[in-house]
Parts: C-alpha cells; sequence; structure tokens
C-alpha cells in the first residue's frame, strides 16, 4: 500500500517538500476560561492566558520578523474587541487572521443558529480591523460540529484547520461541490499544549516539556512528512506558551530547521489555496 499524498501529481512551489504552516491561536485567558467558567478557572490559569497579549506575542512577532515569515493567528472575536492593539499588531506585521469562535465557544450541544451568529459576529469585527476577508477557520477546542463544513461553505470560507486524519490537505465534499471547503489537518503532537499546558486544576495537565524533547519530536514528525513529500506541517502554538522566554529561542531555531530542509513556509490561506487549485482528493 503506498502512502497517500495531495493528490496525483501536487508539487509544491519551486519544488519544495513539504507546505509548513507556523500558526497560532490567540486565546488569551480564554483558553481555560471559555471551558470552565469564572467559577471552574482558577486564577493562575486565567492570568497565564494573559501572558499572550501582554508579553508572548511580541515575542512570537519578532520570531516571525526576523524569520521574514508569514504566519496565521486564530483570534476570537471577543478576543479582538478586548486586545485591538494586540491584533492591530498582528496584522500591520503582514499575518493573516482566522476566525476561531466568538468567546471560544467549546460547546458541543451548540446551535447551528448559534453559531453562525458567533461567526458573523467575529467575522464583523475581525474584518473591520482586518480590512479584507476572512477565509480561515479553526474551532475551538476541536469542538467540531456536524453542520461546521456545510455553515463554512455557506459563509464562503476557503478552508478548515481542525481535523487530524491524516498529513496531507483535501478537498471536503458539502453540498455545493464547486465550492469544497480545503482541510488543513494538525495534531496534538504539533500543538504546543500537549507539552506546556502547566496546571494545577486541571487532572492531566501538568507539562512543562524540555525544550529540546519537543524540538527533537517536531524534527523527526517533519523530516519523515518531508521524506515521504507533497504532505502539509501545520504547527499549532499558542503566544501564552511558546512565547515565554525559555521557548520562543527553540520555535526560531526550528523554523531556521525548517526553511534549510526544504519547506516552503506560508500563510494557511496561500497553501489552501494552492491545494484548491491542484489537489484531487475529496472526502
Ligand atoms: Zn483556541
Amino acid at each position: 500500500m503506498t502512502l497517500l499524498k495531495n493528490g496525483d501529481g501536487i508539487r509544491w512551489p519551486g519544488g519544495k517538500r513539504i507546505a509548513a504552516m507556523v500558526t497560532f491561536d490567540f486565546d488569551a485567558e480564554l483558553l481555560r476560561y471559555s471551558a470552565g467558567g469564572r467559577e471552574a478557572t482558577a486564577f493562575p490559569d486565567y492570568s497565564r492566558g494573559q501572558y499572550g497579549p501582554r508579553e508572548g506575542l511580541a515575542r512570537c512577532l519578532k520570531v516571525l520578523d526576523e524569520q521574514n515569515i508569514r504566519s496565521t493567528f486564530f483570534i476570537p472575536g471577543y478576543i479582538a474587541l478586548r486586545y485591538p492593539s494586540e491584533v492591530t499588531s498582528i496584522i500591520e506585521a503582514g499575518h493573516e487572521i482566522g476566525y476561531h469562535g466568538y468567546m471560544h465557544d467549546e460547546r458541543l450541544d451548540i446551535t447551528r443558529d448559534e453559531e453562525l451568529e458567533n461567526m458573523k459576529k467575529s467575522r464583523s469585527i475581525l474584518e473591520k480591523m482586518y480590512g479584507r476577508r476572512i477565509t480561515g477557520h479553526r474551532v475551538p477546542f476541536n469542538s467540531f460540529h456536524t453542520f461546521s463544513y456545510e455553515l463554512m461553505q455557506e459563509e464562503g470560507f476557503l478552508y478548515s484547520s481542525a481535523m487530524q486524519d491524516c498529513d496531507y490537505a483535501y478537498l471536503k465534499n458539502t453540498s455545493n461541490p464547486e465550492h469544497p471547503v480545503v482541510e488543513l489537518p494538525t495534531d496534538h503532537c504539533l500543538d504546543d499544549f500537549t507539552y506546556f499546558y502547566f496546571s494545577y486544576n486541571f487532572p492531566g495537565k501538568q507539562s512543562n516539556r524540555d525544550v529540546d524533547d519537543v524540538f527533537s519530536i517536531w524534527k523527526d514528525a517533519f523530516d519523515e512528512l518531508a521524506d515521504e513529500g507533497d504532505k502539509i506541517f501545520v504547527l499549532k502554538l499558542h503566544p501564552q506558551l511558546i512565547g515565554r522566554a525559555s521557548r520562543v529561542r527553540m520555535l526560531s531555531h526550528f523554523i531556521t530547521y525548517m526553511k534549510e530542509h526544504g519547506a516552503w513556509i506560508a500563510t494557511c490561506e496561500d497553501v489552501a489555496s494552492y491545494v484548491k487549485e491542484h489537489s484531487s482528493i475529496r472526502y
């Protein structure tokens, strides 16, 4: 059995070996607050979320600037209202911004109408700041709904980055086959939350891994996928976690490594547009 790729004949621009996306979820205090609510969220967890806007984001933007790459930031609408100057600094640095819920709502029983309202409210806030249309969608907390792809297609989203079903991008069939949504899967092993979220209050969330271990895990995944060819690599980061002083340098070293080993590093929107034009894999 041969390994599936991004479709017959698809090749990344410039003969690059792999498409890499360095993405951020700019959740700030909503990272845990939206799951537990005010009563259940211990103050240290809430406060740690604020490390993103207060300090981590600036470090991440500095690394992206030094590396001269463009990134994608998924931002809840509420956070854009709460931290407008920080979101403006992301936009002014030339990065893409995408939809990530309004209050980072993780409820699985949310109705289609409620979600549509979240989407419209957030897009209007984000697009006013961005000055152009939002085309990217990442559900908060992986809380995907049966109606999510349909809603994305109806609302004109180009892509989603939520699934974990493969290492290649594909076109997701919706009721309108002329306008499929491109899916850019990622995985928990490429998520800084897996390694760096420490909490006394959430059972099982007591990670604080050595940065060299994490570099090594990401490098092994990257090398294998680059060797296989035509795969994607979606790093999923949070300014409040990777933006800590002890970690951000590792991110910079890792971006250098990817550049030196054949990565096409681009925004999710750029990769999704390319995939939509070239891929033949539909699910
Ligand atoms: Zn999030």
